[in-house]
């Protein structure tokens, strides 16, 4: 399928690695030319560079952390202007409910929820200027089921999801579509990472830790950055006009609770 948006300018956010760079690569391979970020130098001007060579597209890296406003500020000049905004950064630690203090939940709120509030805030206008703009948000499957573990995240995403539910509304007469895209587990250094931890919590190797993970998932696999790029690269496209404010889960069927 042809995504019609060959030639467009995206701003896809943490993008060295995982999640972010399915994304990036997926545009890339429709012709969209990318702006991507993260705060690690080696490993974006590494990602950059082989999207580059592959896909032929104009990449521009911009090392900055995301959350922080003033290097925000630094990525907003260094993109120019922009067709495409993915939003995207690491999530907040695990803990149990009494664990979080006061900054504990503004560290969150400032990267989880208000960071993509201020891009969509940045970049909305210009995009109902030229009658058109794609905005995605990644965010996470527990929009839709809460983890316990994860009270900090799901105030953030609960918090952004909010926000997109009205804005999307209110800009989508002027061409600009925004939706989220709430990724289950995913084969990324994220999942890695906590297969590892279970791994040495329970004396046991991270490949039974990954196949017992594995078995609580109905498609009994992990999903991939690139099946995750794919979709956010079809709600960038041409396609999407008339599909406004929606929260797109990829979990493999693991919540069963959504209908
Ligand atoms: P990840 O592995 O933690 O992050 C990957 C990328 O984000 C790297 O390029 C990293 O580069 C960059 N990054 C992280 N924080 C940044 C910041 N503050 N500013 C700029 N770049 C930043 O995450 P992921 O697994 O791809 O997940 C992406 C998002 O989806 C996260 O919010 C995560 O919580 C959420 N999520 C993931 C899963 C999953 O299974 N993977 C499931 C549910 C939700 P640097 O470290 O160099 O900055």
């Amino acid at each position: 399928m042809d995504l019609g948006i060959k030639g467009k300018r995206a701003l896809v956010c943490a993008s060295s690695k995982g999640l972010g760079r399915g994304c990036a690569e997926a545009l890339a391979e429709a012709g969209v030319d990318l702006v991507l970020n993260a705060r690690g130098a080696e490993a974006l001007e590494a990602t950059a560079a082989h999207i580059r060579d592959t896909y032929g597209v104009s990449v521009t890296a911009i090392t900055a952390d995301i959350t922080d406003e003033a290097a925000r500020a630094d990525v907003i000049a260094g993109a120019c202007a922009i067709d495409i905004l993915v939003t995207n950064a690491g999530g907040p630690p695990p803990g149990l409910w009494s664990d979080w203090t006061r900054d504990d939940f503004i560290k969150a709120l400032d990267a989880n929820m208000l960071t993509p509030i201020a891009l969509m805030k940045h970049y909305m206008p210009q995009m109902m200027e030229k009658s058109w703009g794609r905005v995605v948000n990644i965010t996470s499957q527990s929009v839709k089921a809460p983890i316990p573990q994860l009270g900090l995240s799901n105030s953030a995403r609960a918090g952004l999801t909010g926000y997109v539910a009205g804005t999307a509304r209110q800009v989508a007469a002027k061409g600009v579509i925004i939706n989220n895209l709430l990724p289950g587990i995913h084969a990324t250094d994220r999942a890695d990472a906590l297969d590892k931890g279970v791994a040495e919590r329970e004396g046991i190797s991270v490949e039974e830790a990954r196949t017992r993970r594995f078995g609580t998932l109905p498609v009994g696999r992990y999903g991939t950055a690139q099946e995750f790029g794919a979709t956010c690269a079809f709600l960038c496209s041409q396609h999407v006009g008339f599909m406004v404010g929606q929260n797109v889960l990829l979990d493999g069927g693991q919540n069963a609770i959504t209908i």
